[in-house]
């Protein structure tokens, strides 16, 4: 009998602990959806995975308009055509002002002019790119003996004596094998410091300019732009990203003796722009006060037509919002689309929303944002608490049949333009998807339409779908989250 009962146990601790079952269900029954509210779900999962509508949008915003920068006129042109074609689809729009920087793209070039065993005559082409809100060299460039420091520590370690009037060249790469291993995010995040802070750190000792090696993967010779954070008490030193392989050369280069740069960039900053946030409103029938946003980003990079970053995440959360009007439902809540503008150099749109809703935050229920990509979704990331994870928890038997039933909670979430609304209290959710190659297209020439899978997109667009209209249609609102849930 002994026997028996501690086989019993010993089972009961591996079912357990096999099921990993999550503090919040062990608090509380898990809720279930009514039985009208999971049938129009999945309704809605398969009207957004047949349709083509966020795919369509997606080729009009980058073949037709083009790459995006805040303050360029094909900026402005997308917010005109995204706010014509929400109001042909029936939604309220209306355009929140949003005042944005206007940083113009001059020209780009570097030439080795002298290395070691340097045929006479001859220089070397080095690939670059500025970085988003770099100052300008003199128009005809500036020369100057380069300086590698494979990371901040060794960038202190060369100290004034060995950074002051030179180059400084970041050459930290990003790590191909993270992003293979389904943590690009992280591998970007390891990286991308030495393009955001890494000119003023280098000026900081003197530098005359500072460049780094792309803050992304990819073997195809191409630099990856971005924003360059100046800090206020830094001098501004002009700033740009090399193509991997180029800062590996300049690497070799350095070690055998002395290398020197010749670095042209001519972009100009012009006064700030008037633009907006462009938002759509299906309102609430029960509660329309209360909002869920579902959202991506508008503006782009200048290099390529911003496909992956972001009109696919854009283009997705559209296409939910579309099927949720298509299918002619009405949510309890008020579900809100927003495209926001500057998400890439400044955040303007991101932070003039949270400021000029801040009265009404306590209506906002959930925000949702894509900005990870066209990849194919395995479910969601939540930054939010367990009990409202848990509420959720039915979402995981919806997104199921297309294989998109996973809901990660995370206190690390890519969704820069709802950091404003998290540091409020207002849970933040995102798909979560495949980014092994985002970062290998990302923020550089080659980020086009072509990279979108039709497809996952619509599979971005059902996730999306589902998770806008289940937080907008639950009986019981989501918590707000408490301070803790964000540091998990
Ligand atoms: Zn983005």
């Amino acid at each position: 009998v002994r026997h028996t009962s501690f086989i019993r146990t010993a089972f009961l601790f591996a079912l357990i602990f096999c099921l990993g079952v999550p503090s919040a269900f062990a608090q509380q029954p898990p809720s279930e959806f009514s039985p009208e509210l999971s049938a129009t779900l999945e309704k809605l999962r398969r009207a957004a995975l047949t349709s083509d509508y966020g795919y369509r949008q997606a080729e009009r915003l980058t073949n037709k308009i083009g790459p995006r920068l805040s303050g360029s006129p094909q900026a402005q042109r997308a917010t005109e055509h995204l706010a014509a074609e929400l109001k042909r689809v029936g939604f309220d729009v209306r355009l929140e002002k949003v005042m944005v920087p206007h940083w113009v793209r001059g020209a780009e070039t570097g030439e080795l002019v002298e290395y070691p065993e340097r045929p006479s005559q001859t220089t070397q082409k080095i690939v670059l790119t500025a970085l988003g809100g770099s100052v300008a060299t003199p128009n005809d460039g500036l020369t100057a003996e380069v300086v590698v420091a494979e990371s901040f520590e060794r960038l202190k370690t060369l100290g004034r004596e060995n950074v002051a009037g030179k180059i400084v060249v970041f050459t930290s790469r990003f790590d191909e094998r993270l992003a293979t291993q389904g943590q690009a995010s992280e591998a970007y995040r390891l990286v991308s410091p030495y393009r955001t802070q890494g000119p003023s750190e280098a000026a900081r000792l003197g530098a005359v300019a500072a460049l780094n090696a792309s803050a992304g993967g990819g073997g195809n010779r191409l630099p990856h732009t971005g924003s360059v954070v100046y800090a206020p008490d830094a001098p501004k030193i002009p700033a740009a990203a090399l193509a991997a392989e180029d800062a590996e050369l300049i690497a070799g280069l350095a070690k055998q003796g002395k290398v020197v740069l010749r670095l042209t960039l001519t972009p100009q900053t012009l006064p700030d722009v008037e633009s907006c946030n462009v938002i759509a409103d299906l309102k609430g029938s029960e509660f329309p006060e209360q909002i869920v946003i579902v959202s991506g980003h508008l503006d782009s990079w200048d290099l390529g037509t911003g496909a992956l970053d972001d009109a696919a995440g854009l283009t997705a959360a559209l296409g939910a919002v579309h099927a949720v009007k298509e299918l002619g439902l009405k949510p309890r809540r008020t579900i809100r689309f927003i495209a926001w503008m500057n998400e890439e150099n400044g955040v303007a749109g991101g932070r003039a929303y949270a400021a000029d809703h801040q009265s009404n935050i306590a209506n906002h229920v959930a925000a949702i944002e894509a900005d990870s990509g066209a990849g194919r979704p395995f479910g969601v990331t939540a930054l939010a608490g367990d009990p409202a994870v848990a509420m959720l928890h039915p979402l995981t038997q919806i997104l199921k049949p297309m294989d998109a039933g996973v809901i990660h909670a995370t206190a690390r979430i890519g969704a820069t333009d709802l950091q404003p609304l998290a540091a409020l209290g207002v849970p933040i959710f995102s798909p979560l998807q495949d980014m092994r190659t985002y970062f290998t297209y990302h923020h550089t020439a080659a980020d086009t339409f072509d990279k979108i899978n039709p497809h996952e997109l619509a599979q971005c667009a059902a996730v999306l779908a589902v998770l806008a209209y289940a937080i907008a249609d639950m009986p019981d609102r989501l918590p707000r989250n408490e301070r803790n849930d964000a540091k998990r």
